[in-house]
């Protein structure tokens, strides 16, 4: 999507050459109605899989994964993050290292929201590692749900998740692909 490569290059702040801030875009502050283009675009892509649920992680994913269920008129699901793993035969809880703080925090989804008769389209806003995209994974396997499709805003092609997710057999599709913040430059694919 040219516009939000365009935003990217405008609004974009590289930390490191593997993180890029987005704050004004997608973390931080958000452009509804580029929000809703992108939901549109992902409901696009995916409406032939007939998810019945979009489900994401809270709280950058939520956004674009409302965005994406609005337009597909399904219910949207965010998992929790909690501080402290609990366990609890309600839910459905995973353990993930996160990405930016360098922390690990445990993500649950209530079994309420998520059954066997599911058809999941997972919705997020960037993809690094993949460890948030597996922990969602390991809980939509334990739900017995089928996950039709990964959607996520930012692929950077630069680290392994994107991959190791599309190896396990799950389509993956991004709105726009990085392949370098290599010397202060965004490089898209
Ligand atoms: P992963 O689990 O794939 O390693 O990291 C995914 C999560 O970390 C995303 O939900 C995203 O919020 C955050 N993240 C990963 N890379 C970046 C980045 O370059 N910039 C920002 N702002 N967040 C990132």
């Amino acid at each position: 999507m040219e516009q939000l490569k365009q935003r990217i290059l405008a609004e974009g702040v590289i930390m490191t050459n593997e993180v890029l801030k987005l704050d004004g875009i997608l973390n931080h502050q958000v452009d509804p109605q580029l929000i809703m283009q992108i939901g549109r675009q992902f409901a696009l892509l995916f409406a032939s899989e007939k998810p019945t649920k979009v489900l994401t992680i809270e709280s950058s994913g939520i956004t674009v994964a409302f965005a994406t269920a609005l337009e597909l008129k399904v219910p949207m699901v965010f998992a929790r993050r909690k501080k402290t793993l609990t366990t609890d035969d309600d839910s459905y809880c995973e353990r993930v290292p996160s990405f930016t703080k360098g922390i690990v925090t445990d993500i649950m989804v209530s079994k309420a929201f998520i059954s066997k008769e599911d058809r999941i389209l997972f919705i997020d806003d960037i993809i690094a590692n993949g460890d948030a995209a597996r922990g969602i994974i390991r809980i939509i396997e334990r739900s017995g749900a089928d996950l039709v499709g990964f959607g996520v805003v930012v692929e950077k092609t630069f680290q392994a998740g994107a991959r190791t997710i599309r190896d396990l057999g799950v389509r993956v599709d991004s709105i726009v692909k990085i392949s370098s913040l290599d010397n202060g430059i965004i490089a898209f694919e």
